[in-house]
């Protein structure tokens, strides 16, 4: 999981004055029209082109990534045209925002789990040397479920993302992040361990 900060976009902002109830879950229909624009300036603006989540590589095509209400519609409404709930993940059925919404958190949930908004983030995770995700915390761990984000994939791709580091030791850490553009919670710690 990456931290994310968030700034917003002035399309967003003036298309979201003119929604009548913004804090109704149906509002967000009322904003159809600039959601791809949406997903792509949050992708490539705030997230470097990774899910939040799993920090995998994704494209802003609607079949490969959409926009996630970190807090859900469901539980809360009132956040549905909030910038900063506003996470662009993958569409992996298995992990990341279609894993959390399966999970059907309640109100109450979302204080156990961590939010890359505002939460402390890099201090949270760790990894093992086979590519698993290590919740330094309670709240990581269960971050670490709810997203599924030890799937079987995802630790096999950190693998061998590990054991081509190797490979680089003596190469700038820039053009190390250069050379993979994801999982870079991994490869900060990889270096730095
Ligand atoms: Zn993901």
């Amino acid at each position: 999981m990456i931290q994310v900060t968030k700034s917003g976009p002035d399309f967003f902002k003036v298309k979201k004055k003119k929604v009548k109830y913004p804090k109704q879950s149906d509002s967000w229909s009322e904003i159809s029209d600039i959601r791809t624009d949406l997903r792509e300036y949050i992708l490539q603006t705030e997230q470097e082109s990774m899910c939040v989540y799993c920090e995998k590589k994704i494209s802003s095509d609607s079949y490969k990534s959409n926009i996630d209400h970190f807090k859900t519609r469901n539980t809360h409404p009132e956040l549905t045209l909030e910038y900063n709930n506003l996470i662009v993940s993958c569409n992996n059925r298995e992990h990341c925002s279609s894993k959390k919404d399966n999970f059907n958190l309640s109100k109450e949930d979302f204080k156990k789990i961590l939010n890359p908004v505002c939460d402390d983030i890099e201090n949270s995770f760790s990894f093992t040397a086979f590519g698993e995700l290590e919740g330094n915390n309670k709240k990581a761990k269960f971050t670490i479920e709810v997203f599924g984000l030890n799937h079987i994939t995802l630790v096999e791709e950190r693998k061998n993302i590990l054991l081509q580091i190797q490979d680089f030791k003596e190469v700038d850490n820039y053009l190390i992040f250069e050379a993979f553009k994801c999982h870079q919670t991994l490869i900060k710690y990889a270096i730095n361990s």
